[in-house]
């Protein structure tokens, strides 16, 4: 069912035996696992159908640390949520990206792979991307009559990715949430706070309201918050009635951690020094076992663990050169390659290439609640403070300079990279992946994180948040994927409470 609550009365009161806020990928995903059943679901979102500018609005910020996207453009505030325009590239995580890693300060999931991989093939179908396989690149790339490229495997390998359409929530899943009997969805819903009992352990409730219209209340026996990486946050420390702090906050972590990926596009021109090079593998996207899938590069988790680097990953592109220099001599010592000076700008001469790289946690990056700044309800807009550290700086530089001498080695070509120039400052091409990350993190214990194993807030009885402000550590691969996948075991558990 879909009501929109423009049209409820004031002091309205809704009552449900679960209430989802926000109906973005994980709100719309969770939902659907109830549809059916003999479970009432209210599902609170923010907007309609369309982008409203007052209430897109709402997501206004500031950056007080490195400046990136403006909070108001890489995130969506209606139905379907920032897949509205999201790209869809996806793969899951690995085994190791869960693992603690004793280079990494702060990483290591409470939970394993295994507990999140029996729903990514549900998850596939959510995002219409194939049968779940992301094994099987060479086997694929003869079948299509290519090669992966001859990486040296103890040092970079080939994986495959996975593209969705990209599936577009809002038009996907409209019809079945409009016709479940027992999921109803609040448009233009704003939650403004949770209310709790005195002891701040127990959600009583949603405090609830239109823009320009009526304010109501939603019962529910469990809630879950799932507005994205930095409003997750955000409802939690607006809720400050009965917890000061806001809540899960006694420790003060809730918007500690903040995190995203480190992209650097391009992060190396290659001029090639062969005509023969066919990388459609890699630029182009293929259909197979019913999706769409393309090949990236990443670092073998060998070489990750010997010189104790975060993971990072390759794509390429068919892109003219970014960088209008000259080539010569970066790798002469071990590269054959003729000399290229300037970059020959004629198709097929070159390639770029783009990373993305994993972050290191950091407790001092954050996003908490402005003094001075609030939106059209009077509520305290978000400053988020990004920032990255030389260690990251120096884990770019190298990964770069990996992947640059993986060309020469395979006799490629030249790389260009203003990182290999000068390893001490981020190139004008680096910025944020869009992906907000680890203000809600997982952990098993509450002075290092937000969330239990389960998603469960500690000290909350019948509060989860899910997304990827759950993720303690974010790996080189999309967020998606795996956000959805953790929110289908979210809903199993739920199911079981229920
Ligand atoms: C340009 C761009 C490209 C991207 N490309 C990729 C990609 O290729 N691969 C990938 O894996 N990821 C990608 N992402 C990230 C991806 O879009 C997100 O990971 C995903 O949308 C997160 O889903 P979510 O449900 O947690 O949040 P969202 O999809 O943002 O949904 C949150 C929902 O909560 C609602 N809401 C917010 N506040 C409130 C409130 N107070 N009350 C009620 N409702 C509220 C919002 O209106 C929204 O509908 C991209 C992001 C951007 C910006």
């Amino acid at each position: 069912m879909l009501i929109d609550a423009t049209e409820l009365t004031n002091g309205d009161s809704v009552e449900a035996d679960l209430c989802i806020v926000g109906a973005g990928a994980v709100g719309i995903a969770m939902a659907l696992e109830f549809d059916g059943s003999n479970k009432k679901v209210v599902v609170l979102e923010s907007g309609g159908f369309e982008l409203e500018p007052r209430t897109q609005s709402l997501y206004k910020g500031t950056h007080v640390g490195r400046p990136t996207y403006p909070l108001d453009r890489n995130r969506l505030r209606f139905f379907g949520g920032t897949t509205n325009h999201w790209a869809g590239h996806c793969r899951p995580f690995d085994d190791f990206d869960f693992s603690v890693r004793d280079w990494i300060p702060h990483s290591g999931w409470p939970i394993q792979f295994n507990d999140v991989e029996p729903y990514i093939e549900r998850t596939q179908q959510i995002l219409e991307l194939g049968k779940y396989d992301y094994d099987s690149l060479e086997e694929y790339a003869s079948q299509l009559g290519f090669k992966t490229l001859p990486l040296d495997s103890s040092r970079l390998i080939s994986v495959m990715k996975h593209q969705s359409p990209p599936t577009r929530f809002n038009t996907a899943y409209r019809k079945q949430m409009k016709d479940s009997e027992n999921i109803s969805v609040f448009l233009h819903s704003n939650v403004l706070e949770l209310l709790t009992n005195e002891s701040a352990s127990h959600i009583t409730g949603a405090d609830v309201a239109c823009i320009d219209g009526p304010r109501y209340k939603v019962r529910a026996k469990q809630f879950v918050l799932a507005t994205g990486g930095l409003e997750n946050p955000r409802i939690m420390l607006l809720s400050n009635s009965t917890a000061p702090n806001g809540l899960g906050n006694s420790r003060g972590v809730v918007g500690r951690y903040y995190t995203d990926h480190i992209l650097i596009r391009p992060a190396l021109d290659i001029s090639l020094s062969r005509t023969d090079l066919d990388f459609r593998l890699y630029t182009d996207l293929h259909e197979i076992n019913g999706g769409l899938m393309f090949g990236i590069m990443t670092a073998a988790e060998e070489l990750t663990r010997k010189e104790k680097l975060t993971r990072f990953r390759f794509h390429l592109y068919n892109l003219p050169p970014r960088y209008d220099v000259p080539v010569g001599g970066v790798f002469s010592a071990i590269d054959e390659a003729p000399e290229v000076s300037p970059l020959s700008k004629e198709p097929g001469s070159h390639i770029q290439v783009h990373m993305a790289m994993e972050p290191i946690p950091n407790p001092d990056t954050f996003v908490r609640l402005s003094s001075t700044d609030t939106d059209l309800f009077g509520q305290r807009k978000l400053e988020v403070n990004w920032q990255v550290s030389d260690a990251e700086l120096a884990n770019a530089h190298r990964a770069v300079e990996i992947c640059a001498l993986e060309f020469a080695r395979m006799g490629f070509g030249r790389a260009y990279s203003p990182l290999l120039e000068n390893p001490h400052q981020w190139p004008s091409t680096f910025t944020s992946g869009k992906h907000h990350c680890g203000t809600t993190r997982m952990s098993d214990s509450p002075d290092t994180g937000v969330v239990d194993s389960n998603c469960k807030v500690f000290d909350i009885d019948n509060l989860y948040v899910t997304g990827s402000s759950v993720f303690p550590t974010i790996g080189h691969t999309n967020p998606t994927l795996n956000l959805i996948a953790l929110s289908l075991r979210l809903a199993d558990h739920l199911k079981e409470k229920l």
